[in-house]
């Protein structure tokens, strides 16, 4: 299905995160298809010659990192995604405001460059599961893309979420369980010539999603914060940061061994990342019975989860789970002190910060990232 995409001159491949098989770039990819693991995007870093002053006067959208994405100027499916103000709110305290994106959260980053690449690539329609956001998103960036999309989401996920989809005129399918059950559905009954866009099941999601740490650095002035909370559930933002960090040092616009300690943020119903850090496993294992009001983060099996736990390993991060009545209280409280639209996922990191301080993994000199995932005005 190759049609002739522009890809960025500066793309140098396609390569498994578990088995680092290539695979060809101007070919619709989904997973590896030798072991069905994620697959990474890679550049030819040392033919960049950007620096971070560079970017200063372009516009304010992701897209001003235009050199480490992977299209072409021209080809890409936008709605302004992306440069979300990241707000103090506490002596070395920063959130990252994500609700600011197109349709309410930071799902926008991966959907337009998940839609931009495919549509160049040659596909005609789209579908995913979602536990809420991904599929407003999908929605949104389909229209724009002017292809149809099918979203398939837990029945009990919040109207405003079923709304947004049909807004946006997509196809949506109610199913019982959570978004494994979605995803199951949509493998069973969902059109069998719809590009699958779920998360971390095809590249350029995480491309889409890493660009949150270049704008952490580019607005601290260049500096690396010291912790990053990220609201996990499938990773992908988190693996893309993860990479996004060693990609500026490629670049030089960091020094070659600083990063920041990644924290993944759960919720004590649904934790599986937090627990196989815990326990020391390699690999994430299905949580059963998943069950939290942050449905961002009510994802019971990622197929990424082995790399978020190398992510953490890897900078020295951790994992907590946070209980629903603490995430809900903090919600609130940093809602009521700071203005922010805060979403429960971004209460629970808010929550974890107050705890990571009192076990000392967070010092009062660390320069702290909250992440505020998306919009809490969708959970009602
Ligand atoms: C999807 C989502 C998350 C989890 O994001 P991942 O990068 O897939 O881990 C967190 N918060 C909200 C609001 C989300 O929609």
């Amino acid at each position: 299905m190759t049609t002739s995409p522009r890809l960025s001159k500066f793309l140098r491949g396609i390569h498994c995160f578990a088995c680092e098989t290539s695979h060809d770039p101007r070919t619709l990819l989904g997973v590896c298809q030798r072991c069905g693991m994620p697959l990474r995007v890679d550049y030819d870093l040392s033919s960049i010659r950007l620096k971070l002053a560079d970017v200063a006067a372009r516009p304010p959208t992701l897209w001003r990192y235009r050199e480490l994405l992977p299209l072409e100027e021209g080809d890409e499916v936008t709605l302004g995604e992306g440069f979300t103000p990241l707000l103090a709110v506490a002596e070395n305290v920063w959130v990252k405001d994500e609700a600011r994106n197109p349709t309410g959260s930071f799902k926008a980053r991966g959907m337009a460059l998940a839609v931009s690449m495919a549509k160049h690539l040659g596909a005609k329609k789209f579908s995913a599961p979602s536990a809420g956001n991904a599929a407003g998103a999908l929605a949104a960036y389909g229209a724009r893309a002017g292809l149809p999309v099918t979203v398939a989401m837990p029945d009990d996920t919040p109207k405003p979420f079923f709304d947004e989809c049909a807004l946006y005129g997509a196809t949506i399918h109610r199913v019982q369980g959570t978004i494994a059950d979605a995803g199951k559905f949509l493998r069973e009954h969902g059109p069998k010539d719809a590009y699958d866009v779920s998360t971390l099941r095809e590249p350029y999601r995480i491309e889409g999603k890493k660009t949150m740490a270049y704008e952490l650095v580019e607005q601290l002035g260049g500096a690396v914060p010291d912790v990053v909370l990220y609201p996990t559930g499938g990773g992908t933002g988190l693996v893309g940061m993860w990479k996004a960090f060693d990609e500026m040092a490629a670049l030089g616009w960091i020094p070659a061994d600083k990063r920041p300690r990644f924290v993944s943020v759960q919720a004590a119903g649904c934790a599986p990342v937090a627990k196989a850090f815990h326990e020391g496993a390699e690999r994430t294992e299905a949580w059963a019975n998943a069950q939290t009001r942050a449905y961002g983060l009510r994802v019971p099996s990622p197929l990424g989860g082995f790399i978020c736990l190398r992510a953490l390993r890897d900078t020295h991060g951790t994992a907590i789970a946070i209980e629903e009545a603490e995430m809900q209280r903090a919600t609130l409280e940093l809602a009521a002190r700071s203005g922010i639209d805060v979403c429960p996922e971004g209460g629970a990191a808010w929550a974890a910060l107050a705890q990571l301080r009192h076990s000392g993994f967070v010092r009062p000199s660390d320069r702290v990232i909250v992440f505020n995932t998306g919009t809490g005005l969708k959970y009602r």
